[in-house]
């Protein structure tokens, strides 16, 4: 073992942001292992489509930041690389022979567990300098990974809720002003409108159902629409529970009648279901385009007046924040009231 092995895994998980845990773990494993190049991926989605994201690269030039896709649909699927697939199936290491290679010479992929299965991959590549990594090393791998396991699941309890496995609001606003930076550092290239867009979505007559069905059947209900929204939505990193029945969803590279589709699509779900004993349960949701200037609490606010006008206007609706205003249903105002009495 190499001496500061130890200083480097209480170093990489002393860091709280999981982006930095990325860049920390990319660099011990860079040290310790020496291989030519070390790759962290996070996996996102939900198992069968699950797709991933590289998100720091570290080789002889330095580590640097994966690309980041707008859309998250372009980002590849986990079975397009066959190595990818197996890791993913196995929940375990595969030593594979890299596509064009010249020579007989051998990369690793390590799978990163969460709590609710693969969250990452991890890649060591050894182009010219070794033929496969050495076992000891591959030993050192798998028992950091079980380390960051370990982390990842404390760092979980703290940021998610109990009940449903949502983001808690305590994140949200860390989680957010990172997602607001990239949309300002982002020029879309093709000139489109696609944006990112916040929606709170907030069940109608709540109250109504614990009264009658009592809070044990309440809390079905909270976990179902929770279940739905990891069905709808395509990213489950940026879902939260706000509050008791109240949830908030980041909706990303869409064009305002690509962020009403998808609202849309997610409130019919939820009046299609048939909730055990409950029956119908519907929603009412607001949302907003993400402006770069946005401070959480004003885009929170502008989708707040939204949910409101749906809840004013008969509920079970969605409606844009944006649109509201262009049609002069909605003044700037009502967003400023909202922010007040949310924050
Ligand atoms: P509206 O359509 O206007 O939203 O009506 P509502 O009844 O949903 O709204 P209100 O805000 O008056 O009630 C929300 C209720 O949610 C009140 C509270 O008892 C309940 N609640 C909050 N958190 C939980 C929870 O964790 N479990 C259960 N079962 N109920 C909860
Ligand atoms: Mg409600
Ligand atoms: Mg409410």
């Amino acid at each position: 073992m190499k001496p500061n092995l130890i200083d480097a895994v209480a170093l990489a998980t002393s860091h709280r942001d999981r982006d930095e845990l990325d860049r920390a773990v990319a660099h011990m494993l860079f040290e310790h292992v020496q291989p030519n190049c070390v790759k962290v991926y996070r996996v996102l989605g939900e198992e069968g489509r699950q797709r991933v994201q590289l998100r720091v690269l570290i080789d002889q030039a330095g580590i640097r930041d994966g690309d980041a896709p707008s859309d998250p649909a372009l980002l590849p699927l986990i079975n397009e690389k066959p190595h990818w697939h197996e890791c993913a199936l196995m929940s375990d290491a595969v030593h594979y022979l890299p596509e064009g290679s010249e020579t007989e010479r051998f990369d690793s992929v390590f799978p990163l567990l969460g709590n609710r299965g693969l969250i990452g991959l991890i890649e060591v590549e050894f182009s010219g300098q070794r033929a496969a990594i050495r076992p000891h090393d591959a030993n050192l791998v798998h028992g950091v990974l079980r380390i960051l396991r370990n982390h990842l699941s404390a760092l979980d309890y703290g940021e998610r809720d109990t009940l449903t496995g949502l983001l808690n609001r305590r994140t949200f606003e860390t989680t957010f002003s990172k997602r607001r930076n990239a949309i300002a550092t982002a020029r879309p290239s093709d000139g489109s409108t696609k944006g990112t867009w916040l929606g709170v979505i907030d069940i109608d007559r709540f109250k109504t159902i614990n009264d009658t069905f009592g809070h044990l059947f309440g809390d079905e209900v909270l976990l179902l629409v929770a279940r739905l929204m990891f069905d709808t939505f395509r990213s489950t990193e940026l879902i939260y529970r706000f509050g008791g029945e109240e949830f908030v969803v980041v909706v990303d590279g869409a064009e305002e009648d690509g962020a009403v589709i998808a609202f849309e699509r997610f409130r019919l779900a939820v009046a299609a279901y048939r909730f055990p004993q409950v029956g119908q349960v519907t929603v009412s949701i607001g949302f907003t385009r993400v402006r770069p200037d946005d401070i959480p609490a004003s885009t929170v606010g502008r989708a707040d007046s939204a949910l409101y006008y749906a809840k004013e206007h008969g509920r079970n609706a969605s409606h844009c924040q944006d649109a509201l205003v262009r049609e002069g249903k909605l003044t700037a105002k009502a967003a400023e009231a909202a922010e007040l009495e949310l924050f």
